[in-house]
């Protein structure tokens, strides 16, 4: 059975179509890839499994059921986490302060409960470990860590949490190419722990070595959703740039170039 799976989704803003009958399915182990470019619908779909909004046509399974999310609250009680580009971390704050962002666990009894450090610095420490972040000191500040880092300390912190869906919302977009490359190591560490991953990016590069499945939106409408042995990258990319959209676009700029000489 799927992790999640949604069927026929859509979603409109008015009279915007945002999202139009979208099709997808999300299993343990593996990464669906939701490829598209500006305005393709992209934040809608993760808004909408993240439970910030939701779909108005079609279903949405959650291991096999039909759910309904009327907060991101009940999207994290039914294990679907969602990891955003702009990560709510607080860079002054350590390493370890970050992984667990007040849920701490403590010892001694009310009113004299203080934070177990040294278990809370263990525990971060191991489960950073298992993303193959080796961080010596978890006392470090956030902040001193690298883009592709501290999006790996939210990831860590997911999974311990008991998160079974883990969406990443472009998380290599405003990173370079060795950064990026960081992220994708942590992608396929998550696939290897069992997570089921959704992936969203705008990069056929990035997605095409990480993925197993492929769903490409444009204008809000699902280009198809593909296995991997279903496609290759050639045929991801002519998909994502909009391939008719572009052969257009060649023509009338070699028209135009041959107008001028
Ligand atoms: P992406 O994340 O791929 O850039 P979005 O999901 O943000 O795409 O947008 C899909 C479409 O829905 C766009 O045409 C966008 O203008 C429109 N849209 C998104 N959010 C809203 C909103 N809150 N109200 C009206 N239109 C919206």
């Amino acid at each position: 059975m799927s992790l999640l799976e949604v069927k026929n989704i859509s979603k409109f803003y008015g009279n915007i179509i945002a999202l139009k009958d979208i099709t997808t399915s999300v299993e343990a182990g593996r990464v669906t890839c939701v490829l598209g470019d500006n305005g393709a619908g992209k934040s809608t779909f993760i808004k909408i499994l993240s439970g910030v909004h939701q779909h108005d046509e079609g279903q949405f399974l959650v291991e096999g059921q039909p759910v309904r999310f009327t907060s991101p609250r009940d999207a994290l009680d039914r294990g679907i986490a969602t990891v955003y580009q702009d990560l709510a971390m607080v860079p002054l704050m350590s390493v370890w302060r970050n992984f667990w962002l007040g849920s701490e666990p403590t010892v001694g009894v009310w009113p004299f409960k203080v934070v177990d450090q040294t278990t809370a610095k263990g525990i971060a420490v191991d489960e950073l470990g298992k993303m193959g972040i080796d961080i010596r000191d978890p006392d470090q500040p956030v902040g001193t860590l690298s883009g592709g880092e501290r999006q790996s300390v939210a990831i860590a912190r997911a999974a311990y949490f008991g998160a079974k869906v883990l969406i990443l919302d472009e998380p290599t977009s405003a990173l370079g190419v060795k950064q990026s490359g960081v992220v994708l190591r942590y992608i396929v560490e998550a696939r290897r722990r069992g997570l089921g991953v959704i992936f969203i990016t705008h990069n056929p590069n990035h997605a095409w070595p990480v993925g197993d499945r492929f769903m490409i939106l444009n204008r809000g409408r699902s280009m198809g959703d593909f296995d991997k042995s279903e496609l290759d990258l050639t045929e991801l990319t002519r998909l994502m740039a909009g391939g008719a959209e572009l052969a257009q676009l060649q023509d009338e700029l070699a028209e135009a170039m041959e107008s001028t000489d």
